[in-house]
């Protein structure tokens, strides 16, 4: 029987697991946290069942005048800015953090009834390189300070990310806070001063913004979101703006300090500002250090990531990497891609390799951002010659009827042949709407295809049949002329 070790549990490590215990092998999963990893249980879950509420509040606060609902008789009018409906934010936290352990809880189970070893300690490779037979040692470091050691025909790393501390902007975990530490706040950030305007960033900016905080969002770059589509970055910032943000572009923090109940963040040029809490977003470490990687024969990169090729194996034989730590694309759904890879090819299973081209991620704010297969920056270096269409939905008969007027669908296609190879999609519930795009991209679909399938009138989906339709047409007109 093979013999496989998981070190790190989260979806790069259970994924993998339960797929190797399928194929019969003899699995071993050592995490120090619990299963689910970050992924349940401080990152991907929680924030997602924090926007949960956020969802209900920006949903309820910009339409219920439209909409025609009533409150109470003595509803403010919306230019008195007072709220209708407020959070707690303590009922909230505990609803996300029991649901994150109930989530583990299960992950556990069905691993355990899987037939999968799991071993709470911390993972490393042990000092002897490979033994004769092709085995690896792995060392795990339990809590009681003993350590136990098991050989493995593969090994996989899957030991994720943590957030990145700026030297002068220590995170007390009360006022200065990662994402990691925000689920334990009792009551709602009155300032809050978000550091970092990636993904993380800007999903807690728009969150706590919903809840009720006064928001100011530090940015680095010209605009929100820079790995991001550009027009739906512009999208996101303006409606952020709109709610009363406080959006601060080209601004670097450099040092968050407490004073009492106050936080003052500091600017590289200088200015100071002031709020209740800090949370820093300024991005992720990998967990790789102090691992016998190196040692091993494990190539890292500048930013301690392993590196890897598009069936998980690292530099060295037997040792597989899955997840953040190889910051490949740091997402959950990647992360189980890549566990699931390497245990098809550490176990002769029928493999195809990583293709990251057909990734469907979404951002969650308000609106969502979507996101599939090619991008427009790809489209402008020259990765791939493509027309797009970028149709807002303002035009779209539910939208209408929702009280929406923020976002679009934009479908990229090839110019000669119509496959679609990729989309964006700003809407409530884009990471729904994306998926036909998804299809398409996934299936080498045509825009004529995709304007083909019925969709439900009136939809928000009917505006990608749309997208296609008015791409079908273009490429038609520019074929007779
Ligand atoms: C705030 C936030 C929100 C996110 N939201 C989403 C989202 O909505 N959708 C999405 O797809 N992705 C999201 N992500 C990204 C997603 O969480 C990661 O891509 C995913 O967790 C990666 O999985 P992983 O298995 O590589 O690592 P992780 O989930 O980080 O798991 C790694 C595990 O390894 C353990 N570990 C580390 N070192 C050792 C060791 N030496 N020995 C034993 N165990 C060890 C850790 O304790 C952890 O349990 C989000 C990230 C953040 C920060």
């Amino acid at each position: 029987m093979t013999r496989i070790v998981i070190i790190g549990g989260g979806p790069g490590g259970y994924e993998a697991a339960l797929v190797a215990a399928q194929l019969g092998a003899e699995v071993t999963v050592v995490d120090r946290d619990g299963l689910g990893g970050s992924a349940v249980l401080t990152d991907c879950v929680p924030s997602k069942t924090l926007i949960a509420t956020a969802e209900v509040m920006t949903t309820f606060d910009s339409s219920y005048e439209e909409l025609g609902i009533i409150v109470a008789d003595d509803t403010p009018p919306l230019e008195q800015q007072a709220r209708v409906v407020g959070v707690d934010l303590g009922k909230v936290n505990r609803r996300v953090k029991r649901l994150a352990i109930a989530q583990s809880h299960d992950i556990t189970q069905a691993v355990t009834r899987a037939g999968v070893t799991v071993l709470r300690g911390k993972g490393r490779l042990g000092p002897g390189g490979q033994g004769v037979d092709g085995s690896r040692e792995v060392l795990v470091d339990h809590e009681d300070g003993s350590t136990e050691s098991l050989r493995a025909d593969a090994v996989l790393i899957a030991t994720g990310v943590h957030p990145r501390e700026l030297p002068d902007a220590a995170p007390d975990g009360e006022r200065i806070l990662t994402w990691t530490q925000v689920y334990d706040l009792e009551e709602l950030p009155r300032d809050l001063i978000v550091v970092g305007s990636g993904v993380t960033g800007a999903e807690f900016a728009g969150a706590y913004q919903a809840l009720g905080s006064n928001v100011t969002l530090v940015s680095s770059r010209d605009r929100v979101l820079p790995g991001e589509d550009p027009d739906a970055a512009e999208v996101l910032e303006e409606v952020f703006r709109r709610r009363g943000m406080n959006v601060m572009s080209r601004s670097r923090a450099e040092s968050a300090k407490r004073i009492g109940d106050k936080v003052e963040v500091t600017l590289s040029d200088g200015t100071v500002i002031e709020g209740t809490h800090c949370l820093m977003a300024v991005g992720s470490i990998p967990n790789t250090a102090g691992m016998g990687l190196e040692e091993a024969g494990v190539h890292l990169n500048d930013w301690g990531q392993i590196k890897v090729d598009r069936v998980s194996r690292t530099t060295a034989p037997g040792v597989y990497a899955a997840g953040d730590c190889t910051g490949v694309f740091m997402l959950a759904s990647v992360a189980a891609m890549q566990g699931r890879i390497a245990m098809y090819h550490a176990l002769g299973d029928a493999v195809q390799p990583l293709n990251l081209k057909t990734v469907a991620s979404n951002v969650f704010t308000d609106p969502e951002i979507a996101t599939v297969g090619y991008t427009a920056a790809d489209v402008q270096r020259g990765k791939m010659d493509a027309v797009e269409i970028k149709l807002p939905l303002r035009g779209n008969p539910r939208a209408k009827m929702q009280g929406i007027r923020d976002g679009f669908v934009k479908l990229f296609c090839r110019p000669g042949t119509g496959i679609v190879v990729g989309g964006v999609v700003v809407a409530p519930r884009a990471s729904e709407l994306i998926h036909s795009i998804s299809l398409a991209v996934d299936n080498n679909l045509t825009v004529e295809q995709v304007a083909g399938a019925f969709t439900v009138y009136p939809s928000l989906s009917g505006s990608t049949a749309e997208a296609a339709r008015q791409l079908h047409i273009r490429k038609r007109d520019e074929g007779d002329a």
